[in-house]
Parts: structure tokens; sequence; C-alpha cells
């Protein structure tokens, strides 16, 4: 039903870079025998679920909306992927994608944009606005995306969904294609609080490939989920971050969010303001770290272990700038300048070694935060789905879609965002940011499950 759904819409909407049909479908007749069979079945066996491009898989091509990986087919899966497959997961496709997960709008995709199924003329988010597009167009009742500084929570506040930013090293990074590697989280998708919950337990967990990876118990984020859909939230503080609630949110949003703190006090929650007082250089500081890992992780798409190869040229160095000239796009080239720039010899202290001290204020803001509540919140994202093309050619417009979701990733707390109703100026989805501490996703999905 799920490929027939795809067959009908993506036409349109562009979810999807692959569609792996065979695979899929051979996933389903196993599962179908395992059940005549009486077989233990995995914890979502034949469960449908749209992979962001960004992790490797055997069986499909991983391209990160990359022209430069075009035709790479990785020689093994990602984690993530393998701990679907063993859940019994059927994995549809690979989802598009912002190039190398750099964007808030799914147009910097080297293969034309995906567009928001609840207006078309409009962007679904990004990075992973394929992943958050093919749940809201029921191509997929599940998916898996990847947050570096936002990339899961915007795209589903924009289209109506759930994502979760799972705390830093929750889940493994091993088989996940770098952008930042001290940002990058992999995350599940989904259309309820619950489903994302159950997609959680099946992707967390240590895992001794990703020496990040946190050698903990997996927070118990379904019994959390069903605990909250009773609806009671006595006894928790809701923290409401003075400085996610400024400038430069639409009026729609704004509205929304007070509506939301409304419901959370009904639900019994005790809401309260808290100040986090760095967070208003999280976005510049942000902007030094990931443009210099960036520069660092790219480095590997030299013309000769990956994808593309431009034959231009007498020497190794000249076919490899003639592949990266025709492999990247103006994005990730901007990105891959500013960070050779900040991680040169001369300005590191200026610029890199300034931002790494700004990062850890920006964690003492949530340590300061998190005494005296239990989760905090805010907008997910400054306005609605906005017209594709608006921002596309302003970079530090497009930035600013991040302005609330980029404080979490540099401290490596979880975030997730939850649809929070629609905007009134233009009746689009608008969502809920709640952020709990690291290892702290129980309280968060509680609260996320009580809201929905
Ligand atoms: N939009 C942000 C950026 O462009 C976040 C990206 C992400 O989370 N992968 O960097």
């Amino acid at each position: 039903a799920h490929l027939d759904r795809i067959a009908e819409v993506d036409g349109e909407v562009h979810a999807f870079l692959h569609v792996g049909t065979e695979a899929a479908l051979a996933n389903a007749a196993l599962v179908d025998e395992q059940v005549a069979a009486g077989t233990a079945l995995g914890p979502l066996a034949g469960v449908p679920l749209a992979l962001k491009d960004v992790f490797t898989t055997a069986d499909m091509p991983t391209t990160c909306g990359s022209k430069i990986l075009e035709g790479w087919r990785p020689p093994y899966d990602a984690t993530v992927t393998a701990r679907l497959r063993a859940a019994g997961i059927t994995i549809l496709g690979k989802t598009n994608m912002d190039e190398f997960a750099m964007g808030s709008s799914t147009e910097h995709s080297a293969y034309g944009p995906t567009h928001n199924p609840w207006d078309l003329s409009r962007i679904p988010g990004g990075s992973g606005g394929g992943s958050a597009a093919a749940l809201a167009a029921f191509e997929a009742p599940l998916a898996i995306g990847t947050d570096t500084g936002g990339s899961i929570r915007q795209p589903a506040a924009v289209t109506g969904t759930v994502g979760v930013k799972p705390t830093y090293g929750g889940v493994s990074r091993y088989g996940l294609v770098a952008c930042a590697s001290s940002l990058d989280q992999g995350g599940p998708c989904a259309r309820t609080v619950l489903d994302a919950a159950l997609l959680h337990e099946v992707i967390a967990g240590h895992d001794p490939l990703d020496s990040t990876s946190i050698d903990r118990p997996v927070p118990s984020v379904v019994e959390a989920a069903r605990i909250g859909a009773q609806g009671d939230l006595s006894g928790l503080r809701v923290g409401v971050v003075k400085e996610l609630g400024g400038e430069g949110y639409q009026p729609g949003v704004r509205a929304s969010f007070d509506a939301a703190l409304q419901r959370l006090e009904k639900l019994g929650a005790e809401v309260v303001e808290v100040s986090c007082p760095h967070f208003e250089y999280a976005m510049a500081a942000y902007y030094l770290i990931l443009p210099s890992e960036v520069s660092s992780n790219l480095a590997r798409f030299d013309a000769m272990r990956y994808g593309l190869r431009v034959d231009e040229g007498a020497s190794a160095e000249e076919v490899m700038a003639a592949t990266r000239e025709a492999g990247f796009g103006p994005e990730v080239k901007r990105r891959i300048i500013l960070g050779t720039y900040a991680l040169s010899s001369g300005y590191y202290d200026a610029y890199y070694g300034q931002a790494q001290k700004v990062r850890t204020l920006i964690s003492r803001d949530f340590s300061a935060a998190f005494a005296k509540a239990d989760v905090l919140v805010s907008p997910t994202a400054p306005t609605t789905a906005f017209p594709l093309g608006e921002k596309v050619d302003d970079p530090l417009a497009m930035y600013l879609n991040d302005l609330a979701t980029i404080p979490t990733n540099l401290a490596g707390v979880a975030g997730m965002s939850v649809p929070s109703g629609l905007a009134e100026e233009d009746g689009l989805p608008v969502g809920l940011q709640i952020m709990a501490p690291a290892l702290g996703e129980a309280v968060m999905y509680r609260v996320g499950a009580a809201f929905e």
C-alpha cells in the first residue's frame, strides 16, 4: 500500500531519491512467512520506513543529496540501517535532503527540491525534508532523519509531524556520512509521539563502532510516551526559555506557542521562565564550529575513493579539484571555505577557539536551566513553511530557521518537535520544541505524548 502511495504522489512531492521496491516487497514477504511459520518477529516487523539518504545501505545507493556521490554503492550498512533490518522493518527507500545535510529547505539537494505536502509550492524544511514530507504525505508511517542544527525538528515543525533529536551519542553515527561530527545525531521521525518512541528504542543504544556512543541503558521512551498519553503532567516543571521567545517569530507561531503553554498548564505542569543568556551567541558559534568540521570531513571526497571522478588534468590534484568543483553545490562550497578560513593558522584562536568557549557557556546555561525545570520549551522554528525559492539565495535568512534548535546540538542535549496546531494567518503547521537534559528522553517523550 505504501509503495502504491509513493507511485501515486511522489512525482509531485519528491520525498524519495531512491525507492527499493524489490527489497521492500521481499522483506514484506519474509515477514508474512515468519507469521505463517509462527517464528518470533522483530519488534517492528513489516512496518515500512523512509530512510534519509545519509545513512549507508549496502543494497541501495547513498548520495547525501550530492552529485559527488552519484552512483556510489556503499559496501556496508550503517548501524542504524542494520538495527532497522534486525527489527524487521521494511526500508522503502532513501529520502531527499539538502546536500550533506546543509540547509533548512531541501532546496540544496543536487536532485531537486522536495515539496511540502500541505502546500506543494512551499518548502518541507531541511535538511531532512524528504523524510518529513514522506510522513506528511502518508508515503511512510516512520522515517529516520539526522539533526546537526535542527534538521529533524524544523522539518517536523513545518510538516505537522513529530521529530526527535536524541542525546548526542544516543544513536550510533557509524555509517552516518558526517556533516559535523560533534553535532550530528540520527533520530526517529513519525506522525505520533508513540510511533517515534517505538522507533527510538529500535535504533538507540551503545555501539562499539562509534567512539562517541554512550554506553548506558536506552531511556524507556515507549513506557514514558504511554504514561504521557494519559494526559497528566502534574509535578513537572516546564521552563520557557526567555531568549528563545524574542524577535523574529511569525505572529501565528507566537500565538500557537502561547496556546501551547496554556495547554501544558491545563495538563498540570507548572510553567516557569528560565534564562539562557548565552543562547544569543549560539548561531554565531555554530556557523564557526560546523563549517570547520565540514571542511575537514568533506576532504575525503577526493575523486579517488568515492563516486564521481572528473578526469580532467594531468595530476591527481587537478582531477581532485575538477571533481570537487563539479560535484559539490554552492552551499557546501561556501561552508568548506568558511571552515578552512576559521581553522587557518593565526585565526584559530579568534574563531574556532572562541566558538568552543561559547559552546561551553551554552552547556552551562542548559545545566542551570535544567536545575529549575524538567524540560524546556520554545517554538521549534520561527515561521511556518515558506515558499520554495524565497530564501535559497539568501544564506543568512536560511540560517535563521535554526535559531531555536541549534543550542541543543551545541550542548548535546535532547530535543523534539511535536505538532502544535496551525498558524491562524496561513493555516500551516507549527511545532512546539521540547528539550531535555542528556539521556532525559523519557520526560521529554512523556511531555510530548501528553501534549499532542
Ligand atoms: N539547517 C542547519 C544547517 O544548515 C542544520 C542542518 C542539520 O541539522 N543537518 O546547518
